[in-house]
């Protein structure tokens, strides 16, 4: 006897992962679209990564002491014995394929962009998913001050063309020599208010110091505001590096805040660090992006020492953002014309004539499968189109076609030879209308 049906599956996706909806897409079209127009501008292009990576590769990069690689990653062991994680951030494998495809001998800066999702098992919350999206730029082979100056440059006018009102934080945190004294001093100041410190911070206390100042805890907000700041510790080359992005910022015009708790938290990062925060409910501050730069992360992987600076953004922040402040997405194109038919033979010549239109360019919406004119013509309302093509049994003997103006109602009959110019030419004047509307 067969076994009974063991637990019905849930229908319900993973938590802290979800799906975007056809009626959410529009808005990530817009960010996609801004993406790729922003790559094409600024000479940046394109690169795909896989979404799996060898575990270590996340854990040399982050850094085995964040909270994103000792807590937050997808990571199991193939059954051939790899370990790989779902990738919770991409500018690592970016630095992987940079030296895996010998990118060191093409001109410098390799300037790549990406867009994808990340992994995180972080706790769900507003604005928090396991699954989330990001985009992100990155300069390769550089090490001038302008290349930072550029991204975040980029980073800013990104978001100020979608609509979004933002700030730029920034700060600098050293290379490994200043910034090594530095957390020696800052160390030092937090042993002293140790008893004071969220039970994470006593924790990141040894590991990941720089972390402390960046806790959302208040009484280690109130502590890192008294913190000593690594302004103060920079070296020369460090400190000249930093003015120089700030000379750049001013000299483009880009408003930004000093901010020293932008740490960004990885081990990868050096010098220039800055977030893109946008002002939320109750003026308080949410970051959509952060970046900086990243000089030490090609050699902990094994490249000879390179250069290089990049941001990440989350679209799903942006995307929440532009909801809130009701930003007007243009819907996609409405579909030109909508093919209705009447019977087994219309249905037929309907067919054909449907990939005819669509061969020629127009967009064509149909269901075939439907008998009714009173349904098909439903159907194409609610799909917008501005006229149906209606044909029946008496258009097929006769060799020609129903045009029907969805907005009037008015049905006029047309050769069938000549279809496609009527439609084009109702279709162009119908723009034309519309345009002088606008205007
Ligand atoms: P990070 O490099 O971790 O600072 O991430 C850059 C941006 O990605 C953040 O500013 C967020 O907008 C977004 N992001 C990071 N983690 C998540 C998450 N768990 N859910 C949604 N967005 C995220």
């Amino acid at each position: 006897m067969a076994k009974k049906q063991s637990k019905q599956i849930k229908v319900q996706s993973v938590k802290g992962m979800r799906d975007i909806l056809p009626g959410e897409q529009p808005s990530w079209d817009l960010v996609r679209d801004k993406v790729k127009n922003f790559g094409q501008n600024y000479g940046f292009e394109r690169i795909d990564t896989p979404i799996l990576e060898f575990t270590n590769l996340f854990k040399r990069t982050v850094g085995e002491n964040t909270d994103i690689v000792s807590k937050e990653m997808y990571s199991f062991v193939t059954l051939g014995g790899d370990k790989l994680s779902l990738r919770p951030e991409t500018t690592a494998s970016v630095a992987r394929s940079y030296i895996e495809h010998g990118m060191l001998n093409l001109p410098q800066p390799v300037k790549l962009y990406y867009l994808g999702p990340q992994f995180r098992h972080d706790k769900p919350q507003a604005g928090r998913y396991r699954q989330f999206w990001q985009f992100g730029f990155e300069a390769i082979g550089d090490s001038d001050p302008v290349i930072d100056a550029e991204l975040i440059s980029i980073s800013y006018h990104l978001l100020k063309e979608i609509g979004l009102d933002i700030e730029i934080h920034v700060n600098s945190i050293g290379d490994s020599e200043c910034r090594s004294h530095y957390l020696k001093v800052l160390k030092q100041y937090y042993q002293g208010h140790r008893k004071d410190l969220c039970a994470d911070c006593k924790d990141r206390l040894n590991k990941n110091t720089l972390r402390l100042l960046d806790c959302k805890n208040k009484k280690c907000e109130n502590l890192a505001a008294e913190a000593p700041q690594i302004i103060d510790h920079l070296c020369d080359e460090c400190k000249n590096h930093f003015m120089l992005v700030l000379e750049y910022l001013d000299e483009l015009d880009i408003k930004y805040t000093l901010n020293p708790k932008i740490v960004r938290g990885l081990d990868y990062y050096t010098k220039t660090t800055w977030e893109i925060m946008e002002i939320g409910q109750e003026g308080k501050l949410q970051a959509l992006g952060g970046g900086g730069r990243y000089d030490d992360l090609i050699s902990l992987i094994g490249g000879r020492p390179t250069p290089a600076v990049g941001f990440a953004m989350g679209i799903d922040r942006v995307i929440a953002k532009m909801q809130e402040l009701k930003i007007k997405v243009d819907k996609p194109n409405s579909r030109d014309i909508y093919i209705a038919q009447l019977g087994i033979e219309a249905r037929k010549k309907a067919l054909n004539l449907v990939e005819e239109l669509r061969a020629t360019g127009f967009q064509v919406a149909s269901n075939m499968s439907k008998k009714g004119l009173k349904d098909q013509l439903e159907l194409a309302n609610k799909k917008g189109v501005k006229y149906t093509l209606i044909i029946g049994q008496k258009e097929i003997s006769d060799s020609t076609i129903l045009i029907r103006d969805m907005e009037s109602g008015v049905q006029e009959i047309i050769d069938i030879k000549k279809v496609k110019n009527e439609i084009r030419k109702r279709l162009d004047s119908y723009e034309a209308k519309s345009i002088k509307l606008k205007k």
